[in-house]
């Protein structure tokens, strides 16, 4: 070990370190309110403010003390602070909410008093330094900001649980937070909203309300309304609501899009230098992405937040089409892969989904646009002409090269008797049918027909 080794300089410090741990957990001698004590030097008053028998510390604002004056009237704007309450009898800093100190948040104002407050009414809070309960009014006057109780809340940063008459709330920098621990950390909603319940009461004395389910739905609402104002919908005429299937989705930005990336004469380029601007796609299914059913009585249909605009297929279209009645062809065996076997015979007991089919560029590795879709048995042609079909909807290519490890039989019928069945949302019109290539990925190998 060297000297310069992090580890054993700090061992060399570390009972002074200690020490200083234990110095935050003290309140000082002689330690008085120094915010007092200076408003009675500006205001011509040279004695200090006389030791209170309480003082109190916000972890939120830093280290130092104040009398409970002093930390309400600082506090009137930012409600959800976390205080610790120093008191002469007991020797130690204990939690204390502000409300305890007899904090009243007005809403519609920023925190400043209305001429046309409600009653008092407590609500709960989730923040990143914990789970609050605040006292607060609703503003009823002419001059509120929010005309009503969800924008106001929304306004001074809190997201409604619930919209006529929201109780519990979580703050926008609280569900930002736990979007980046979901996913960076694979944090989730169970995990951190008992990590905020320890924040507020770690030894579980008092009663901190369960707000799992409530964050939860919170969450994913707050999840769609990013994707639509990150995609750009909240400012396209009619909103989301009009928009287009894949609209959300982010697109790949190497991939080549007419109008977008590729020269204005891209369709004269000479044969040989035309696979720059050839798309490909690879097809595949995953089983290890498979969904229960939670309840007998639920449906296997599940209709999400902003259906149909991202990367997963509009799922109302999407399984009546699987429930069309098309019978799948009798594909032959290919000697290499179970998945073609398995498509009609696979388990699905007790499953929404059995797994998921997908598409995605292969040189880029990016997902398309509707290039998701459940399976409800096996890898059926079915769901995967849809997700080919689907996540090429509007593209303007000549050219499309797509590798399939079971590509030597899906690619039999594709444009011929399978074809027919492609619903019309999704079918590329005439003039806009590009060549399609299939190929076998790298590392696949058919015995059959000398793939
Ligand atoms: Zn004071
Ligand atoms: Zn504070
Ligand atoms: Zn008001
Ligand atoms: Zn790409």
């Amino acid at each position: 070990m060297t000297s310069d080794d992090p580890m054993s300089v700090f061992r060399l410090h570390a009972d002074d370190v200690l020490e200083e741990m234990f110095y935050l957990e003290a309140v000082p001698q002689n330690a008085d309110c120094r915010t007092c004590t200076f408003r009675r030097r500006v205001a011509g008053q040279p004695q200090p403010c006389t030791r209170p028998q309480e003082l109190y510390r916000c972890d939120s604002c830093g280290v130092f003390l104040e009398c409970r004056t002093c930390c309400l009237v600082r506090h009137q704007q930012t409600p959800l602070h976390a205080i610790k309450k120093w008191t002469e009898r007991k020797g130690f800093f204990e939690r204390v909410s502000l409300r305890d100190l007899g904090h009243i948040y007005q809403l519609g104002h920023g925190g400043a008093g209305c001429h046309a407050a409600t009653e008092v009414v407590e609500v709960l809070v989730m923040h990143t330094n914990g789970i609050h309960r605040v006292n607060i009014q609703w503003c009823e006057c002419d001059r509120s900001n929010g005309d009503t109780r969800w924008r106001q809340a929304t306004r001074m940063g809190w997201y409604p649980g619930s919209w006529l008459r929201p109780k519990t709330f979580a703050t926008f920098e609280c569900l930002r937070l736990f979007r980046l621990l979901n996913v960076v950390a694979r944090c989730n909603v169970r995990d951190f909203v008992t990590t905020l319940e320890r924040m507020t009461d770690s030894l579980r004395i008092t009663f901190v309300p369960d707000r799992y389910k409530i964050f939860g739905w919170m969450y994913r609402q707050f999840v769609y309304l990013k994707r639509m104002a990150r995609s750009g919908l909240g400012h396209v005429k009619g909103g989301p609501r009009k928009a287009g299937w894949g609209a959300a989705a982010v697109r790949c930005w190497a991939c080549p899009r007419p109008g977008v990336n590729l020269p204005d004469d891209w369709r004269d380029e000479p044969e040989n230098t035309r696979f720059k601007y050839r798309l490909f796609l690879g097809l595949d299914a995953n089983f290890r992405l498979e969904n229960r059913l939670r309840l007998k009585s639920e449906k296997k249909v599940y209709e999400g937040l902003g259906e149909g605009l991202g990367c997963l297929a509009p799922s109302v279209h999407y399984f009546n089409h699987l429930a069309s009645g098309i019978t799948e062809e009798e594909a032959k065996a290919c000697m290499a892969f179970a998945a073609i076997t398995q498509k009609d015979t696979r388990l699905d007991h007790g499953l929404r989904a059995t797994g998921v089919a997908g598409c995605s560029c292969t040189r880029h590795e990016c997902v398309r646009p509707l290039g998701w879709a459940d399976l409800l048995k096996g890898e059926r042609y079915i769901s995967m002409d849809y997700v080919f079909w689907a996540s090429i909807v509007g593209e303007q290519l000549a050219e499309i090269f797509v590798t399939y490890d079971i590509g030597c039989q899906w690619r039999i019928n594709l444009l011929g008797k399978r074809f027919a069945d492609v619903p019309d949302e999704i079918r590329p019109a005439d003039d806009a049918m590009p060549t399609i290539n299939v190929a076998l990925p790298t590392q696949a190998r058919c015995g059959n027909d000398g793939w």
